[in-house]
């Protein structure tokens, strides 16, 4: 397995794969947990050469935010990507990637703007902007992302097509812990008891999918209640909940039927304690939304 730090390197390499192979990409910014793996496997099923970025990109975190913090275990994302038969693991610093004189920023309007966008002013335009840039380091042919990020993966998806970039984006299911709670990095920073509180957030996320498979007329408002008592009830501080189709992102009416919403899913964001945690679960009936099973590891 290749570590490189350098995106001149990176590129030259990946070029020279290119004449001979199909190469996969996946992005992450390391503390590699089950979920990460995942989408590394369904990458290697469409390429022969797959890449790893490991990198905490200082663009997409606002003041305040846990950028100094954010875990780091190095060493072991190593060894887990060895494992996993990664060809690249591409590592750099914020230098490599913005030397001095850095000076582009990609912005995507409409569907940044609700959910995440309203509590991190920047961290799309920041997402954005890493990520063009890696797709041109690793020349990439295919990019997973997972929809645990449900905001970022359609974020990705957008750039491609409105930058008309020759890479197949590629969305992987939720992967959760037996517990039902969506892997994350952050969940490291939860204590045995801010744990147990933050299994609100799913539960809050079954709830409302339940309650339309008995209450096939309810709305938005009706349903979105429901899931603000369970959160409230955990004790957790609510950013946001809201009902919206998957592909606009924008929250209709509380009066609004859920089943009339074209592939309506729920997005959820809450605090336990420092923690700021996302979920997400369709709510569309048949087979691509209810029905379809989440992975679990
Ligand atoms: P991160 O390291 O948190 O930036 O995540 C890197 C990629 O892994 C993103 O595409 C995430 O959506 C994806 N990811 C993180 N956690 C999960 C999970 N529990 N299930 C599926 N994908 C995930």
């Amino acid at each position: 397995m290749l570590t490189l730090k350098s995106p001149q390197i990176l590129q030259e390499t990946a070029l020279r794969w290119k004449r001979e192979c199909k190469i996969a990409f996946v992005a992450t910014m390391g503390c590699l947990h089950e979920g990460h793996l995942a989408l590394i496997d369904k990458a290697r099923e469409f390429a022969q050469k797959t890449i790893v970025s490991i990198f905490v990109n200082p663009l997409q975190f606002a003041e305040g935010e846990d950028y100094s913090r954010y875990p780091r275990t190095f060493e072991a994302d190593l060894a887990k990507l060895e494992e996993a038969k990664v060809d690249c693991v591409f590592a750099p610093e914020g230098d490599d990637l913005y030397p001095k004189g850095f000076a582009t920023r990609v912005q995507v309007s409409k569907i940044t703007e609700p959910l995440c966008g309203r509590f991190r002013p920047g961290h799309f335009e920041g997402v954005a902007t890493v990520c063009l840039k890696l797709f041109q380091i690793t020349q990439a042919d295919f990019t997973v992302f997972g929809e645990k990020d449900f905001q970022q993966l359609r974020l990705i998806q957008q750039i491609t097509e409105d930058l008309n970039l020759p890479i197949t984006v590629i969305a992987h299911p939720i992967v959760r812990d037996k517990d039902g709670l969506a892997l994350s990095s952050r969940n490291r920073y939860l204590s045995a008891e801010e744990r147990t509180r933050a299994l609100a957030i799913p539960e809050a996320a079954r709830e409302m999918r339940d309650y339309l498979r008995s209450h096939a007329f309810a709305t938005v408002g009706e349903v979105r209640e429901l899931a603000l008592k369970r959160l409230s009830d955990a004790a957790l501080q609510v950013d946001y909940v809201e009902v919206a189709s998957s592909r606009q992102l924008a929250s209709p009416s509380p009066t609004t039927q859920v089943a009339a919403i074209p592939d309506a899913r729920v997005f959820l964001a809450a605090r336990v304690g420092h923690t700021r945690l996302i979920d997400n679960l369709s709510l569309a009936a048949g087979p691509a939304g209810l029905e379809r099973p989440e992975r679990t590891p």
